[in-house]
């Protein structure tokens, strides 16, 4: 039995169950979701109904909870050098976390945050941990798993160093992970095009964070260099990492039974690479 989760990042517009409805469009096993507007700070509380109709739609789709990864606002910086922006942001996460439990999942990712070049890395990577504390703290059931980052501006989290320092300040370690976007790691000059590097960067992962904390990978090819630093997402194989990484991806167990998200540029050809990673 193949024991890998493939699917995409789908629009909940309309409401959180279409997510599951797009899922399944695309012949999906895992997806990604935002529970609410990623945009905005605001959202309406989720109802009941919605909540109930949700749930019912994810049963239906034989889809497990635990392969659903749904990713946080763009707003939150939970490393905010700001102290009134800062609490904010960890008001918002503390909705989000809510949120993914009030619909059954077990899992909130996010990008750790931004320095904005006011304070050092490590006060940053610090103010990151403790928010993730605090929010740890007055939630329950959901984990925080870290996205590594491409490093683009002020962004943290695109070294190894930088998960496992937050990691290292995190209380409550069966509930913290990290997932690894594969263009990010790529961008921020992690080599994985050829078997050699590929494994020697997963061996340093293993080394500096460990694949106990793996909860999930975003699943995608790059536009930009390695080490540019910029983030640009691009359709499977047709990017600067190409085919060979995801064929060593799909036939690596260390990515077994964990959600593996497409969050490539073009959504009309994702049945497609799911059905082309399949045959990897
Ligand atoms: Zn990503
Ligand atoms: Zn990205």
């Amino acid at each position: 039995m193949n024991k890998k989760f493939v699917g995409a990042h789908c629009s909940a517009s309309g409401g959180v169950f279409n997510a599951i409805y797009n899922a399944q469009k695309i012949g999906a096993k895992a997806f990604a979701l935002f529970t609410k507007n990623q945009k905005r700070w605001e959202a309406k509380p989720l109802d009941f109904k919605v909540i109930d109709k949700f749930k019912k739609a994810l049963e239906d789709s034989k889809i497990l909870p635990c392969h659903i990864l749904p990713h946080d606002s763009y707003l939150i910086n939970l490393g905010h050098p700001d102290e009134q922006k800062l609490i904010k942001s960890r008001m918002a996460f503390i909705d989000e976390l809510e949120r993914c439990k009030l619909l059954g999942l077990d899992k909130l990712n996010f990008h750790p945050g931004s320095h904005l070049k006011e304070i050092s890395e490590d006060e940053c990577l610090d103010k990151i941990a403790e928010s993730i504390n605090i929010a740890l703290d007055r939630t329950s059931e959901v984990s925080a798993v870290l996205e590594n980052t491409a490093g683009q501006g002020s962004n943290l989290g695109f070294k190894f160093e930088h998960l496992a320092h937050i990691i290292d300040k995190v209380e409550d370690k069966s509930r913290v992970g990290v997932c690894i976007d594969t263009c990010h790691m790529f961008t921020a000059g992690y080599d994985i095009r050829t078997k050699e590097v590929y494994d020697k960067t997963w061996d340093e992962f293993e080394r500096i964070v460990g694949f106990k904390y793996l909860m999930g990978m975003h699943i995608n090819d790059s536009k930009k260099e390695l080490a540019s630093r910029v983030d640009r997402h691009d359709s499977i194989g047709k990017g600067f990492i190409g085919l060979d990484t995801f064929r060593y991806i799909m036939n690596d167990d260390r990515m077994d039974n964990i959600p593996l998200i497409l969050e490539t540029i073009d959504s009309s050809i994702w049945k497609e690479e799911i059905e082309l990673l399949y045959s990897l």
